[in-house]
């Protein structure tokens, strides 16, 4: 069983992967994670992905879809060895209808199935709020965030005394275009796994405690119970 995350930016979706990856026993894959280990054992995949930042480029679909494919093949042999994993819990792909074709391929050449995508919801404005309170150092990069974490005396950084600043992109204007874009770009992603029957709303406008068992509730409708209680 597989489940896919989807939000926006601000949306708290890596850290509800992070939540539920354990409570639901999936292994939490983001590409970002991926492409760095990728990256790091100088595999090929990992030397095209790196050519590719050095070019300032876009990861190929088909790169990304190669190192999902291996992912995958490991979540088995994992399984398959006794381990806990019983699946993926995706977070940050697919981004396009194309890939998420793609993804469906490889886990219907397994016989395996997603059981669910899970769309967290936060309204625009929330996420601006959220996004907008982000401060950053502008000597070490450490970021901080004015009402969930700011830093000890205001402007200046604790780790290293330099200055912690807004950045141009996360003035609100700049963060409101950005979510524009995410959201034109996610709909009909969203619409496609609508088609499928697979898609679940999660209020994500909430504490993040709610959150994480809304959607474990989601889940559990669909038969993808919590581990503790798929064992007993
Ligand atoms: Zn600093």
């Amino acid at each position: 069983m597989h489940v896919i995350l989807m939000g926006a930016q601000g949306s708290g979706k890596g850290t509800q992967a992070e939540r539920l990856a354990p409570r639901l026993a999936l292994r939490h894959v983001s590409t970002g994670n991926l492409f760095r280990a990728a990256i790091a054992s100088g595999s090929d995949l990992g030397l095209a992905i790196k050519a590719a930042y050095d070019h300032g480029e876009l990861i190929a679909d088909a790169t990304t879809v190669s190192l999902v494919d291996l992912e995958l093949a490991s979540i088995a042999a994992e399984r398959a060895g006794g381990g806990s994993s019983r699946g993926a819990l995706f977070d940050g792909f697919p981004r396009t209808p194309g890939q998420a074709e793609s993804l469906n391929d490889l886990v219907a050449r397994r016989g395996e199935a997603i059981s669910a995508v899970i769309e967290i919801a936060v309204p625009l404005e929330t996420l601006v709020t959220r996004l907008a309170g982000r401060r950053v150092c502008t000597t070490c990069g450490r970021t901080y965030h004015v009402e969930f974490d700011p830093p000890t005396v205001a402007g200046v950084c604790d780790r290293c005394g330099g200055e912690v600043i807004q950045r141009e992109d996360d003035r609100p204007d700049a963060i409101a275009r950005r979510l524009d874009l995410f959201f034109a770009q996610t709909e009909p992603l969203l619409a496609y796994y609508r088609g499928l029957g697979l898609l679940e709303r999660v209020d994500g406008d909430q504490p993040v405690e709610r959150v994480t068992d809304a959607i474990a509730a989601a889940l559990a409708r669909r038969d993808v119970s919590a581990a503790g209680e798929a064992r007993s």
